[in-house]
Formats: C-alpha cells, structure tokens, sequence
C-alpha cells in the first residue's frame, strides 16, 4: 500500500504529503499484546524501508518518523528482572486473539496453544489456559497475551496513553530538512 501510494503521488509535480500510520501498535498497546506489537512494528518497519528507498532516489523528499502518544507504558524488562527475552515473541505464529479463536474451536486445545504460542507451557499454565478457555475468547485471550508477558518477562503499566516522551527520526538529502528547521526557528514561540 505504501509503494503504491509513493508511485500514484510522486507524479504530483507540485509534490505531496504522505502519512502512513501503523495504527494497530496502538491497539494492542491498549490490550497489552507484546507478540501483535512486535509483529505490527515489524509491518511498519518494511514500510518505513519502502519510503526510504523513494527518498534515496529523491533530492528534496523528507521523511519524518514518529508517534503522536506512547500506549500500555511498555518496558523491555520486568519484575525486577535486568532481562527481556524477545526469542520467546519470534516464536508466536498468530496474534493471542487468533489463537484463542483457534483453541476454543478445538479440542485438541493444548497443541493448538503449543503450535502457536511456540512452546509448551506447564501443567500449571495449561490449567490456568484451561479455567480461561471455559470462560470464552476474550478471558482466553487475555490469558495467552499474560503467558506470553511472563516468559518474554515484558511488563506493561497502563491499558491507556501515556506521557512518556516518544522519539522522532528523520531522514532527507538536504532540502526538506532544511525547510523545516528554518519554518521552526522563524515561528513565534507559542
Ligand atoms: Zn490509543
């Protein structure tokens, strides 16, 4: 989508803006689902790679990286434990919900979960699965995307927006950059 938007707007000889949002992190920043954030950061990234390649070919093309608002106040580490396992999320195959959908279809629940979630949990996660399972997909869900925390040991604190500062990249051959440097420091402080 993102190739295809560069390829219809770039013949726009008075130029164009773009904006490309990857709005699912948010969701799942609300519902605190490490494995579906990686897996949208991921999307995002290969369409971050697609504009970089338009604005290597480019000279007066600037590309702002950024997010309006931090979600879930997600930390990499949790539990006062120096150490965030991202190998366990490499391992998930489809997103909690999907999962759950799966499993409370099937009776072979446990190596649907196992297949998934990329390994086996232990009798008591399986019995904690299973109280969740009888309840429906939503606490089933809830219950896989709290697994997945624990042996990724990520931590969340909020299911809202946070304050936390977020970062702003940026990228060009010159031009734009500069446009934009000069229209901030000519702006009347607000
Ligand atoms: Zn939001």
């Amino acid at each position: 989508m993102t190739q295809k938007a560069i390829d219809l707007l770039s013949k726009n000889q008075q130029g164009f803006v773009l904006l490309v949002e990857g709005s699912l992190i948010d969701w799942v920043g609300h519902s605190n689902d490490i494995a579906t954030a990686m897996g949208e950061m991921d999307e995002f990234a290969a369409a971050i790679e697609v504009v970089e390649q338009f604005v290597r070919q480019s000279k007066d093309t600037l590309v702002v990286i950024t997010a309006d608002h931090n979600t879930g106040g997600l930390s990499v580490g949790a539990n006062d434990k120096y150490e965030w396992n991202p190998a366990v999320l490499h391992k998930v195959k489809a997103s909690p919900d999907e999962i759950a959908t799966r499993a409370v279809a099937d009776n072979n629940w446990q190596d649907v979960i196992a297949a998934h979630i990329g390994f086996t949990p232990t009798a008591a996660e399986y019995t904690l699965l299973d109280n969740a399972r009888m309840q429906g997909n939503e606490p089933l869900t809830i219950a896989l995307r709290k697994l997945i925390d624990v042996h990724s040991n990520t931590g969340w604190i909020s299911g809202g927006h946070t304050a936390v500062d977020v970062q702003v990249f940026s990228s060009d051959r010159g031009q734009g950059y500069l446009a934009v440097t000069k229209t901030i420091s000519t702006s009347p402080t607000k």
